[in-house]
C-alpha cells in the first residue's frame, strides 16, 4: 500500500487566478497549481475550493491537517471573517461563514489571511529577516502593504492594518472600490494603471507598458504616489527593510531604481535614510500560497498525531 501523506494546504485566492500549494508537515512542497478564479468558483467557493482540493489529496494519497486561505481582502483579529473585499468577485453568501463551510467540507482546520501578509511572511523567511522589523509594499492590482513585527505580521487592533492603499493621497473625484473617494488606489495601482491605458487606443499591450510610456505623465505621477507612500511608511515605522514587489513592479523595464530613488528622496536624514535597506520581493506567483502553506504548517502541525 502506498504511504499516506500528512500535509498542510495553502491557497492564495485572487482576483483572476487561485494558487494552490501542499506541503508536506515535514516541510516538503508536494504540489503547486494555479487555476482562473472565475472557474474555480463558478459552482461557488465552498463548492470550488472543496472539490479542487480533495482532488488533489486523492492524487498525493494525502490528508489535510489545516489550510490558511489568503484574500485580497480584510480579514478579521478572529482569522475567520472577510469583512471586505473590493477586489474579488464574491458574493455575500460566498463570504458569510466561510470558514466553517470549508472545515466542514474538507475535515480540517481553516484560518483566513490578508493576502499581503502571507507574502511579507514568505518574503521575510527567504531572506532570513524574521528576527527584524520589515515592510513589504505590494503594488499589484491594488497598493498592496504589510508590516513584519515581533516575529509576525503585525495586524492592529482589528485585524486590518497596513491599508497603505486607502490612505486619501489619491484623486479626490474618483470613488475607490472600498466606497471612499480619493484612496491612494485611485491612482497608485494595477487598477489606475489599466484605467488610464484603456483611456485611447495604443499600439502596444499593456503589459509593455514601461516600456513604453515610463515618461508619460500619469505613469511619473504613479511612481511619485508610491515613492511618497512608502517613504511616509518608512519614516513612520523605521524598519530594517522594505520589500518591494508585486505584478505592477514585476513588468518589464519597470524602473524599481527610479522608485527607490524617488522614495528615498523623501526619507529622513539621517535615519532612517542612512540605514534602511530595499530588497526585490522574489517574483514567483506562488509566494504567497507557498506563504500560506507555511503559516498552516506552523499553525497546525504541532497537533498532528501520526
Ligand atoms: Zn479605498
Amino acid at each position: 500500500m502506498r504511504e499516506r501523506h500528512n500535509v498542510v494546504a495553502g491557497v492564495d485566492m485572487g482576483a483572476t487566478h487561485i494558487r494552490f500549494c501542499l506541503q508536506s508537515i515535514s516541510g516538503n512542497v508536494l504540489h503547486c497549481e494555479k487555476r482562473r478564479t472565475a472557474e474555480v468558483i463558478a459552482d461557488g467557493v465552498v463548492a470550488g475550493i472543496g472539490a479542487l482540493l480533495t482532488q488533489q489529496l486523492y492524487q498525493f494519497h494525502a490528508q489535510c491537517h489545516g489550510l490558511v486561505m489568503g484574500f485580497p481582502a480584510l480579514v478579521g483579529k478572529d482569522k475567520r471573517t472577510i469583512i471586505s473585499t473590493p477586489n474579488l468577485p464574491l458574493t455575500a453568501s460566498d463570504v458569510n461563514g466561510l470558514a466553517g463551510k470549508l472545515e466542514a467540507a474538507l475535515g480540517c482546520p481553516v484560518e483566513f489571511s490578508r493576502d499581503v501578509n502571507l507574502q511579507l511572511s514568505w518574503d521575510v523567511q527567504v531572506n532570513g529577516l524574521q528576527d527584524r522589523e520589515v515592510l513589504g509594499a505590494y503594488l499589484g492590482t491594488g497598493m498592496g502593504f504589510a508590516i513584519w513585527l515581533n516575529g509576525a505580521p503585525w495586524t492592529g487592533a482589528h485585524g486590518v492594518a497596513g491599508e497603505l492603499g486607502h490612505i486619501p493621497q489619491g484623486d479626490r473625484l474618483l470613488r475607490c472600490g472600498c466606497g471612499n473617494a480619493g484612496c491612494l488606489e485611485t491612482v497608485c495601482s494595477g487598477l489606475a494603471l489599466t484605467r488610464w491605458y484603456e483611456q485611447q487606443p495604443r499600439d502596444y499591450d499593456i503589459g509593455d507598458l514601461f516600456i513604453h510610456a515610463s515618461d508619460a505623465p500619469f505613469t511619473q505621477a504613479l511612481l511619485e504616489h508610491a515613492a511618497r507612500a512608502i517613504a511616509t511608511t518608512i519614516n513612520l515605522f523605521d524598519p530594517d527593510a522594505v520589500m518591494l514587489g508585486g505584478g505592477v513592479m514585476d513588468m518589464a523595464a519597470f524602473p524599481r531604481d527610479a522608485l527607490i530613488a524617488a522614495t528615498r528622496a523623501h526619507l529622513r536624514r539621517p535615519l532612517p535614510h542612512d540605514a534602511v535597506r530595499f530588497i526585490a520581493a522574489s517574483s514567483s506567483a506562488f509566494n504567497g500560497a507557498q506563504g500560506a502553506a507555511a503559516l498552516a504548517l506552523k499553525r497546525f502541525a504541532p497537533t498532528v498525531t501520526l
